[in-house]
């Protein structure tokens, strides 16, 4: 016979199950809804030139922070530090084609990281002397977010590392 305690412990764990549940769907759609951003297309290459204070109104907080306040997510903390999935990796803020999953590499940064973009112009670089490094910032060619930095550390061919923000990647597995 099951009793009260054991019944009431089995409720509380499908109860914390489905908030966990619900919480990552919530997430998931955050990350992929764009229906709310008139910029975001993964077609156009036309230039953008929206201000900060739009982008506001549109983005989430955590990715606004990364995209146009150049911040920093934490190591080890993304969705694709560690993933191997193939597919494509496009700017979470405009839709612009960055990466492919093949030249993404296992990094023991943190961060996701690749060794070549899709085209050359996908990306811009810029120096940055910020926090008492120097170091080259790389921004999406499109819409001049902030993606991450660039490093001479990579594996070849380019011996480039990218390394990226999660948080500022959408990425779309390709169809089986
Ligand atoms: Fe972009």
């Amino acid at each position: 016979m099951l009793n009260f305690k054991w019944l009431n412990m089995l409720l509380c764990c499908l109860f914390i199950t489905a908030c966990s549940s619900a919480q990552n769907d919530e997430k998931e759609k955050k990350m992929t809804d764009h229906s709310n951003n008139p910029y975001y297309s993964r077609t156009d290459t036309a230039h953008l030139h929206v201000s900060d204070a739009e982008w506001k109104k549109i983005l989430p907080a955590d990715v606004y922070r990364i995209a146009r306040l150049a911040g920093t997510e934490y190591a080890f903390s993304g969705k694709y530090w560690k993933t191997d999935v193939k597919g494509m990796y496009y700017c979470v803020v405009c839709g612009n084609p960055l990466f492919r999953s093949t030249a993404k590499f296992s990094s023991s940064c943190g961060w996701p990281s690749f060794y070549e973009t899709i085209r050359p112009n996908s990306v811009q670089y810029l120096d940055d002397n910020t926090h008492g490094m120097q170091r080259t910032e790389v921004r999406c060619g499109r819409c001049e977010s902030h993606l991450g930095h660039i490093f001479d550390d990579g594996p070849p061919p380019t011996y480039k590392r990218f390394c990226m923000n999660s948080l500022v990647l959408d990425f779309e597995p390709d169809e089986k």
